[in-house]
């Protein structure tokens, strides 16, 4: 299940408020990765591009808006929702003013409750799969809380790897997917798979959304990968 769990990448420079958040996040079901400045945040970034990045404002040597800034021109991270936390709501005005394209905005002391509804409020339109949401292609419904899926009123019976596949692609129905992409997301760069793994999986799970009949809904885009319809 460890893919469902979104991941967070927390750039804080102070230890406390650091392993507070960190805590926090763990206890709420996140999986978080930690840099203490903006380096070591865009290296972790190029490693892995996490579900979403909460940043500090003030960080020693590179800024947190710096960091947001580099971040969101880059096309393989653009799309990673920044959640800024600065001291002064002056710098959150400064902030937006600057247009670095931060995502949304809290200022310390904040309360986690309500950091936590924003990040989750993130994640709904980014990556809902995480959060519970449900996802609806056609007649196919995936009850992310629940882990059903139903095509046509029909419950499928899917592996854990298929059901993480089939949310991957219902999260942005149309959209082609690497194998390599799809290795990141479904399987995590932790562990070594090779690519043709992709296949088999696609292979049953294209299996198993027929299992009840109807068309397959999958595409093979030759020398790209995959998309649902
Ligand atoms: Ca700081």
């Amino acid at each position: 299940m460890a893919s469902e769990q979104p991941s967070v990448l927390l750039v804080e420079d102070e230890p406390a408020q650091r392993e507070v958040l960190a805590y926090n996040l763990e206890a709420d079901g996140f999986a978080v990765t930690k840099a203490e400045n903006g380096e070591e945040a865009l290296m972790l970034v190029d490693e892995a591009a996490p579900d979403i990045i909460l940043l500090d404002w003030m960080l020693p040597n590179v800024s947190g808006i710096e960091v947001c800034r580099q971040l969101k021109t880059r096309a393989s991270t653009r799309g990673v929702p920044i959640i800024m936390i600065s001291a002064r709501s002056e710098e959150v005005d400064r902030v937006r003013g600057l247009e670095t394209g931060a995502d949304d905005y809290v200022v310390k002391p904040y309360s986690v409750i309500e950091l936590m509804a924003r990040v989750r409020a993130q994640l709904r339109r980014t990556r809902p799969s995480t959060v519970g949401e449900r996802l609806e292609y056609e007649d196919i419904l995936l009850d992310s809380e629940t882990h059903r899926v139903t095509r046509d009123g029909n419950q499928l019976k899917l592996g854990p790897t298929e059901f993480r596949l089939l949310s991957t692609f219902m999260e942005k129905p149309g959209r082609v997917w690497s194998r390599e992409q799809l290795l990141d997301r479904v399987w995590g760069r932790d562990i070594y798979v090779d690519t043709r793994t992709v296949d088999v999986h696609i292979g049953r799970l294209r299996k198993a959304l027929c299992q009840h009949g109807g068309q397959d809904p999958l595409r093979t885009v030759r020398g790209a990968g995959y998309a649902l319809g």
